[in-house]
């Protein structure tokens, strides 16, 4: 039976990004060697981490004066990385989730951290929208796509102070204005490649004015200067996320992209929306286009577990919400098919046919 892959993640990669990578693992370009057993120095691999790097920055539109630079740690390691290379005495976060509360408290060791809004009150299901940023803070962290609660914040905000985001779970869904942002990072693991490398778009002119020292190896500044190859990378993810980019080129760049994403998630949300046994958890002008979090209605709730049970047995894989939610989360990153959203659609079609009181 076809599989239907809704992790929220690791989750779905493009079949292209599997197969080259598994070709590359075994024979990397015809060397009789495998990817992982070659020099990240040698000429080949130096050449993947160019074309990864340069197609990040053709896709994204990063204008000049910005570096990408990869690393190790996830993008929880950022919750400290970021504090440690950019807070001198300040910071502003937006409270919007479980993953924007880790960033904030590991901020808190070092220095004042002003929360300027938080939705925890709705258990996260909207995005604050009135608040003001402190223009003293030394910047301003927001967590685009909150994975967990499924909200998004689907523009660009302005903010009088460097903006950082942490974009592991948006990443290249929609079009964004990077010049807005001083820093965008996130792990690669759910939209981009497997576990293991952490993308970091930095405008090199935020680094170096905090007077704290910094370990080498938490300094951005030494990923830059050495072009991610200070220590040895993450060689196969990062391969893996050179195909992804070259997948996402060939169809069509990041705008396609987002006309696929909103296809997608419209669809979903509107059978959510019609159907009279299901009802969606979060604020609809905030609804995620890539986690979409849904719960029965409260007169069908025990029917949580057969409508798991009905959808796993047609293939649907990943769809159980996650704890802090309950009822289902269906994750519909690029690589998802319409197709396969049709078919999660269908079940909950031919769910309700037979539940409906
Ligand atoms: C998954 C996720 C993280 C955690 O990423 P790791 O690479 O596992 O540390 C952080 N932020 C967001 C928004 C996520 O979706």
């Amino acid at each position: 039976m076809k599989k239907h892959n809704f992790n929220a993640g690791p989750s779905i990669l493009p079949q292209e990004t599997i197969t080259e990578t598994a070709k590359a693992i075994l024979d990397f370009n015809g060397s009789g060697l495998s990817l992982m057993e070659i020099s990240h120095r040698s000429k080949d691999f130096q050449s993947v981490l160019d074309e990864t790097t340069d197609l990040f920055k053709e896709l994204l539109n990063i204008p000049s004066g910005y570096s990408v630079i990869f690393l190790g740690g996830g993008a929880s390691l950022q919750f400290c990385m970021v504090p440690f290379n950019l807070l001198e005495k300040k910071a502003a976060y937006l409270n919007t989730g479980t993953w924007a509360n880790k960033a904030e408290k590991e901020a808190k060791l070092f220095g004042e951290v002003v929360e300027v809004a938080s939705s925890k009150d709705a258990n996260y299901n909207y995005i604050p929208k009135d608040y003001k940023i402190p223009s003293d803070a030394d910047y301003f962290h927001i967590t685009t796509n909150n994975t967990i609660f499924g909200t998004e914040i689907h523009t660009d905000l302005e903010s009088p102070v460097t903006l950082v985001a942490d974009m592991s779970s948006d990443i290249f869904s929609r079009p964004v204005d990077v010049s807005k942002y001083g820093l965008i990072y996130g792990g690669a693991q759910k939209n981009l490649a497997p576990a293991g490398v952490t993308f970091v778009v930095v405008k090199d002119e935020i680094l170096g004015k905090v007077t704290r020292k910094i370990p080498t190896m938490l300094d951005y500044r030494t990923h830059v200067e050495n072009g991610s190859m200070f220590n040895t990378p993450p060689v196969v993810p990062i391969y893996a996320a050179m195909e992804t980019l070259r997948w996402l080129k060939k169809n069509g760049g990041v705008e396609a992209a987002y006309k696929r994403n909103k296809e997608k998630a419209e669809m979903l949300y509107g059978e959510i929306d019609r159907n009279s046994i299901f009802k969606g958890t979060c604020q609809v002008e905030d609804r995620s286009l890539m986690n979409v979090c849904f719960v029965m209605k409260d007169e069908y709730k025990e029917y949580e577990a057969d409508f798991l049970k009905f959808a796993t047995d047609r293939g649907m894989v990943g769809i159980k919400g996650h704890r802090s939610v309950g009822g289902f989360r269906a994750s519909i990153y690029n690589a998802m098919p319409i197709e396969s959203v049709q078919a999660l659609v269908n079940c909950m079609k031919d769910f309700e046919k037979q539940t409906a009181k």
